[in-house]
């Protein structure tokens, strides 16, 4: 496992780190108002700071935890794909979004993934490890930095949104997952400061770590990637569905929209000839509004081209009759613009690739 780093612990937890390495308690707060308040990781460049222990203070707190190896660009610049390299040699990537009125960033919370559906990119490559608390926030702070900084496309800007959506399923590494979002989302100096609201946690449906996300006291955004509304062909495209079948899911889903207020995401890749018939379009409506009444929303998501896999995106006119029928439903459904294809960016397309 990488070496612990100032984002991995808790307020109680640097104090006492402060302390052993002998320092006045009052760097603490002025460590974590570096990180989370001015996103700065280089104890160098942390003039308040005694020089003489500023190289003792990196080495303990903030050993260097992600290098970028390479940034791709496309759709203008507006999209950038980083990947990174951890201190153990582990890759990962992340996906930095913007639009005209925000900016998202798509982060990754285990190198691979376990969860082995065959339309998924990352889920053929198997899992590496899980990532650490301070490797999943660190992302963030880098990505709040370089648009701070104006070093992306588009100049100066603030990033607003983050969507676990990278690679991993991020209910499989729930604690360290959970602590990132309340790093996230605390205000400085104990955290990066985004609203939970626009916070999302995107899962394959591990229904009982779904209903312990509800308890947590967060109003982040919980998107379900269900793909489709049956058990028979939910088994193959969603393996993990054979120990959590749709109904399970959906009822998780329920519990989580009760504890929290908040509208529920349903994502669904659009397979050409495999899940996109009218039938399971009225199915997918049915069932959404049985659970959930206008308590969520549904993603289209066409599916974007991964290595080996002989399957294709439905075609638009199909698309169209899909939405119209899930709206049919009672249910309010849209197609997600989809970015970063020609960067292997895009849903499902992250393989860590050096
Ligand atoms: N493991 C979590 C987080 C990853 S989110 C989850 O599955 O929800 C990535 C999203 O992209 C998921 O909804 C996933 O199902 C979807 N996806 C995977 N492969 C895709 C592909 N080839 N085209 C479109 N979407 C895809």
């Amino acid at each position: 496992m990488p070496p612990r780093h100032l984002a991995d612990l808790d307020k109680e937890g640097l104090q006492a780190a402060v302390k052993e390495l002998g320092l006045p308690a009052f760097r603490a707060d002025q460590l974590a108002r570096h990180y989370y308040g001015r996103l700065e990781a280089d104890t160098s460049k942390m003039t308040d700071l005694p020089a003489a222990v500023r190289e003792k203070v990196g080495a303990d707190l903030f050993p260097p935890l992600l290098t970028p190896l390479k940034h791709l660009a496309c759709d203008d610049g507006d999209t950038r794909k980083t990947l990174w390299k951890a201190n153990d040699g582990t890759l990962l990537e992340s996906v930095l979004m913007r639009y005209p009125d925000r900016a998202t960033l798509c982060i990754s919370s285990q190198a691979g993934c376990g969860m082995a559906c065959p339309f998924c990119a990352t889920g053929q490559g198997g899992l590496d490890r899980n990532l650490t608390t301070a490797e999943i926030v660190d992302q963030v702070r880098a990505a709040a930095a370089d648009l701070r900084d104006g070093v992306v496309h588009g100049g100066e800007g603030r990033l607003s949104n983050v969507v676990f959506m990278g690679m991993g399923e991020p209910l499989a590494n729930y604690k360290r997952v959970v602590a990132a979002v309340r790093k996230i989302t605390s205000p400085a100096p104990e955290g990066l400061g985004l609203s939970q609201r626009s916070v999302t946690v995107s899962t394959v449906g591990l229904a009982p770590a779904i209903r312990k996300l509800a308890d947590e006291g967060l109003s982040v955004t919980l998107a379900v990637s269900l793909h489709t509304p049956d058990d028979e062909l939910r088994d193959t495209l969603v393996p993990v569905n054979n120990r959590w079948s749709v109904a399970e899911v959906l009822a998780a889903a329920r519990y989580y929209a009760d504890q929290t207020g908040r509208r529920v995401s349903i994502e669904y890749a659009m397979i050409k000839n495999v899940n996109d018939q009218p039938w399971r379009a009225d199915m997918l409506g049915k069932k959404l509004h049985k659970a959930l009444g206008s308590r969520v929303h549904v993603n289209l998501i066409p599916l974007n081209p991964t290595p080996g896999s002989e399957w294709d995106a439905s075609p638009k006119d199909v698309e169209r009759e899909f939405v119209r029928r899930v709206i049919a439903q009672g249910v309010s459904c849209t197609v997600r613009d989809t970015r970063g294809q020609e960067i292997a960016a895009a849903c499902g397309q992250l393989a860590a690739e050096n």
